[in-house]
């Protein structure tokens, strides 16, 4: 009898769990991955996307394209970024320009450190608003982990933000660092490998939680993805991909270079992100090959 009960109240809770994540736009992967991760239990591991447009935004300023105009949110974008958490750690990638409202928007609320991808305007000039975490931290400086590239575009831009602590209460302190090959934090690695972007190279990211072991990688901003980085991203649960627009371009992946990596990589499951006002969703996401798909603003994955 308890057994029974057992199975039922799983279930139920399965069910109850199944039906919060098509309602709140939550995607479980486990589930799309064949359902073992969902029947085996709920890790933690959690990523928000809170911009997936390119530098320009979607809609461009001054443009009336049908994607400019469409009334689908999916074709609404901020610009790129991501917030992790990985057993209850709390990661963000970049800092978009619409930072302080995609936080609004998708109730971020804590911090434990900050990983700027590269110094590129779309990914940098959010940082300001990083000062509520600092904070809300007790006011003291936010870690903040990218390239030299990276670091130094912050110290050109927030010179009175490069502090131990915030210059008067309420500013924003950055500590700077460069970011290391490997973070051996008490709730998973993070490994970072460097990716061409243009002139300059982009950090690709690969996070793997401790208690699941699970994987998530995050690769944007970049033109191609070297061997070593699709090395590192084997066995992902989620790779996310640049994937610009159809058309080439001299420093982003578009969207056939992007679905040549996915392939290379193998990942079951890849999202495209920074995405220009030439890639439609729903016409997009229908001619990507199985397992590619095209990531939006407010898209949560469960791991
Ligand atoms: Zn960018
Ligand atoms: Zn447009
Ligand atoms: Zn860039």
């Amino acid at each position: 009898m308890r057994d029974e009960l057992a199975t039922y109240e799983c279930s139920i809770s399965l069910w109850l769990k199944l039906r919060y994540a098509f309602a709140y736009d939550e995607i479980f992967v486990g589930l799309a991955t064949g359902g073992r991760d969902v029947l085996r239990g709920f890790s933690t591991m959690e990523i928000i996307f809170l911009g997936s447009g390119t530098s320009q935004g979607v809609p461009m300023i001054a443009c009336e394209c049908a994607v400019c105009t469409s009334t689908d949110p999916r074709n609404h974008r901020t610009r790129a970024s991501i917030h992790v958490v990985m057993d209850g750690l709390h990661v963000q990638v970049d800092a978009a320009p619409e930072f302080r409202l995609q936080c609004l928007r998708e109730k971020i609320t804590q911090m434990d450190f900050f990983i700027l991808t590269h110094g590129h305007a779309d990914h940098v000039v959010g940082m300001d608003d990083l000062r509520r975490f600092c904070e809300m931290a007790g006011g003291v400086a936010l870690t903040v982990y990218s390239t030299e590239e990276g670091m130094g575009r912050v110290k050109l831009i927030y010179p009175y933000a490069i502090n131990e602590r915030p210059v008067a209460k309420g500013y924003a302190a950055f500590k700077l660092l460069p970011m290391p090959p490997v973070m051996d934090l008490p709730q998973g690695k993070i490994y970072s490998t460097l990716l061409p972007h243009g002139s300059i190279h982009t950090i690709g990211l690969v996070f793997v939680e401790k208690s699941s072991g699970k994987k998530f990688v995050y690769y944007n901003d970049c033109k191609s993805v070297p061997p070593e980085a699709v090395a590192f991203a084997r066995d992902a649960e989620v790779v996310v991909l640049d994937g610009l627009r159809p058309e080439a371009h001299h420093s982003h992946m578009n969207i056939e270079e992007a679905c040549a990596a996915a392939r290379e990589i193998g990942c079951p499951m890849t999202y495209l992100t920074h995405m220009t006002h030439h890639v439609d969703y729903v016409t997009w996401n229908e001619k990507l090959p199985t397992g590619v798909n095209l990531a939006y603003d407010g898209l949560r994955l469960k791991l």
